[in-house]
């Protein structure tokens, strides 16, 4: 499993796994008329499998978006601030930045998903 789906599953998010639906075979006629359905949850979507869930890895601002949603981005915060080198208060600071703005490996989606698990959320 991957770190994108296991931060969402915890969240309380379905990871989609999408199937193709035919939706009516009489409209057929006017080209393909398909959805994406999801086999968990039933979501439909025109999306298809890599366009439906969330790449919190590739953009860690949406980690940070669904702790605002959430109300815990200050409790979050502590705990990300808990794990960087507190030692060195201007360059903790920047790790934060780039962890948050730049950083594309999932260092703050490992953090979430941790923080999520150890706080039983
Ligand atoms: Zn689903």
């Amino acid at each position: 499993m991957s770190l994108n789906q296991e931060l969402h599953e915890a969240l309380g998010y379905c990871w989609h796994e999408l199937e193709i639906i035919v939706i009516d075979e009489s409209l057929k006629k006017y080209g393909d008329m398909f959805f994406h359905r999801c086999k968990k949850c039933g979501f439909l979507t025109d999306d298809y499998q890599e366009e439906c869930n969330p790449d919190y890895v590739a953009d860690p601002r949406m980690v940070i978006r669904e702790m605002m949603k959430r109300g815990e981005l200050e409790a979050f915060s502590f705990y990300v601030w808990d794990r960087s080198d507190k030692l060195r208060y201007i360059a903790s600071y920047l790790d934060i930045i780039r962890m948050v703005a730049i950083d594309q490996t999932g260092k703050l989606a490992r953090l979430a998903l941790d923080w999520l698990q150890k706080e039983g959320l």
